[in-house]
């Protein structure tokens, strides 16, 4: 028989776009499905044909291929798989079994007569460290409640010695099939739930599920620089997969409670320093105590503003992944007495008299003095 052009098949310009192509497949495939035709050989016939079809034009080499040389492009004479018939229903269910997936099935796979492994979920955990653990790592015991392969039957869902049967009722493809006048309805089979397989004697552990759940009691290390809103992905710390299926990720969100002394800037250690007045005009050395406890002492320059910063290099966050560290930034600050002793008054106003007007600096306004308040 003389093979069919593939764009006369899906009804389609050979200048449509790899969009019109896809929309004139799809609408050929609802129509003949074989959920749609059972035991329709002329339908099975038209839903393989422009299956091939589809599978030549929806690939971008395999088209120009075939629109250079035509079905001659195609060695064997046959379909793009090979031999006369080109492709199974199988083939097609497994390469474009999505784009009419939400059919029946809502998008789900097609049932194959037995369990399928499914990837377990990816947990998320939010978890509140402090800023000084945050600055030297941590260690935090987490205890979670999730699925575990079932120990008892490896995962399988089935008792010991006994197999998963393929759906009698359905033949395992989850559906069955009712006539109504003119119409035929598929519907998900009653027997298997749709799933298309049956555990007639079902693990007595996971009831048949192939996992369990359980605590999960761990130690995760938090590496010291650890930044606000940092996610650390925990591989295989996840839900166990459904069925032999791969096991999911664990999430942690790492959420930094603020300190009261210090805060982050990028990767420095930012801190207030309060100093009294003839410190700051004078110079001095203090020490200061950082957040993991060590001392570090600060040199305070001689005529210090307030708001000056004091770096003390390498004191800082630690950079992730590699030895650099941020720094230490100390801003002075000046601390003023509400009240002082009598003796300090006279020292402070003889002080004051003896500058006069000397606290005048460019770019600040000027003042007259009047008055001390007593
Ligand atoms: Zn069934
Ligand atoms: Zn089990």
């Amino acid at each position: 028989m003389q093979k069919r052009d593939y764009y006369e098949i899906l009804g389609v310009a050979k200048t449509a776009s790899a969009a019109d192509i896809k929309a004139a497949y799809r609408k050929m495939a609802l129509q003949y499905h074989p959920d749609r035709n059972p035991n329709n050989k002329e339908a099975e016939e038209k839903f393989k044909e422009a299956s091939e079809a589809y599978e030549v034009l929806s690939d971008e080499d395999k088209r120009q291929k075939y629109d250079q040389f035509g079905h001659a492009g195609f060695s064997h004479g046959g379909g793009p798989q090979g031999g006369p018939g080109g492709m199974d229903m199988d083939d097609i269910f497994r390469n474009f079994g999505d784009i009419f997936g939400s059919m029946f099935g809502g998008g789900q796979q097609r049932p194959t007569g037995k369990p399928q492994p499914k990837r377990g979920h990816d947990l998320y955990k939010e978890l509140e460290i402090s800023l000084k653990d945050a600055y030297i790592g941590t260690k935090v015991d987490l205890n979670l409640y999730h699925f575990f392969t079932c120990d008892t039957c490896s995962g399988k869902g089935t008792k010991q010695g006994t197999s998963v049967k393929t759906c009698g009722e359905c033949g395992g493809s989850g559906q069955t099939h009712i006539q109504q006048g003119f119409f035929m309805y598929a519907q998900s089979c009653r027997t298997c739930r749709g799933q298309g397989y049956t555990i007639p004697s079902p693990c007595p552990s996971c009831n048949g599920q192939s996992r369990t759940q359980k605590y999960d009691k761990f130690s995760l290390t938090i590496p010291k620089g650890i930044f606000q809103n940092a996610e650390l992905r925990v591989t295989g710390k996840g839900d166990a997969g459904i069925y032999g299926g791969s096991t999911g990720d664990l999430f942690v969100k790492i959420s930094i409670t603020p300190d009261k002394k210090f805060k982050r800037v990028n990767d420095d250690l930012v801190c207030n320093l309060m100093l009294a007045y003839p410190q700051l005009v004078l110079g001095c050395e203090v020490e200061i105590e950082s957040l993991d406890g060590t001392k570090i002492p600060v040199k305070v320059p001689k005529g210090c503003a307030v708001g000056e910063e004091l770096v003390v290099p390498g004191k800082g966050f630690a950079k992730l992944k590699s030895n650099v560290r941020g720094n230490l930034v100390v801003i002075t600050q000046c601390h003023v007495p509400k009240k002082i002793d009598a003796e300090a008054k006279k020292l402070l106003s003889a002080y004051s008299d003896l500058i006069g007007n000397d606290a005048k600096d460019e770019g600040t306004i000027s003042w007259l003095f009047k008055k001390f308040l007593r």
